[in-house]
């Protein structure tokens, strides 16, 4: 069974002012598509095709580049367009927050940590919100396409909340400014479905 490319859940205009739908499109079909398509050329015909893409993450470094590159951007990007929503954004709530309340410092305070992870990542790479195996929250990033799942990442959790610092993600409408996509990000949280995905990752 071959990965494929995950339905939007929303249009691709829908997350404007925020991120415009040109970038959307480009994004998910040609970036995401094409981290779905060279991950199942590189796989193909090994028993790798028969896992789930959370184990071939966790075992990455028995993997080509290619499977590291690839199989990173088709997770990373899968949760990414979950993790972002139409009329959302503002303040977490449920079990999330109390856990950033109670393990980061609080809402003001992760959000500065989280804009500083994607800042101070040097050319391509994630921010990351996670649980880690204590079951506390952590605010991290990695480089290019890894993720905090991989057996070979610096800091490792099970992530909630990914944002792309990739200049594909943001280019077209911000160019060089990253600072201000990290600002529009925050506007576009499905808070919601974090909590989801925080509730899960502690089970
Ligand atoms: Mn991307």
């Amino acid at each position: 069974m071959a990965f494929e490319l995950p339905k939007l859940n929303y249009a691709f205009n829908a997350l404007e002012p925020h991120i415009d739908a040109k970038t959307m499109e480009i994004h998910h079909g040609k970036h995401h598509q094409a981290y779905v398509t060279n991950l199942n050329n590189a796989i193909a015909g090994s028993d790798t095709e028969k896992m789930s893409i959370e184990d071939i993450c966790k075992n990455i470094s028995k993997y080509p580049a290619a499977v590291r590159n690839n199989g990173g951007g088709h997770y990373n990007h899968s949760l990414f367009w979950e993790i972002m929503a139409p009329n959302a954004g503002g303040t977490p709530s449920g079990e999330v927050a109390k856990a950033i309340d109670s393990d980061l410092g609080g809402f003001e305070k992760f959000k500065t940590d989280f804009a500083a992870a994607g800042a101070t990542r040097f050319g391509s790479g994630w921010a990351w919100l996670c649980v880690k195996a204590d079951g506390k929250l952590c605010v991290c990033s990695t480089p290019n396409q890894d993720n905090p799942l991989m057996d070979i990442a610096d800091c490792k959790g099970t992530p909630i909340l990914g944002m792309d610092v990739w200049e594909h993600a943001y280019y077209l409408n911000y160019q060089n400014r990253r600072p201000d996509y990290m600002n529009a990000f925050f506007n576009v949280i499905n808070w919601n479905k974090v909590n989801e995905l925080y509730l899960k990752a502690k089970k």
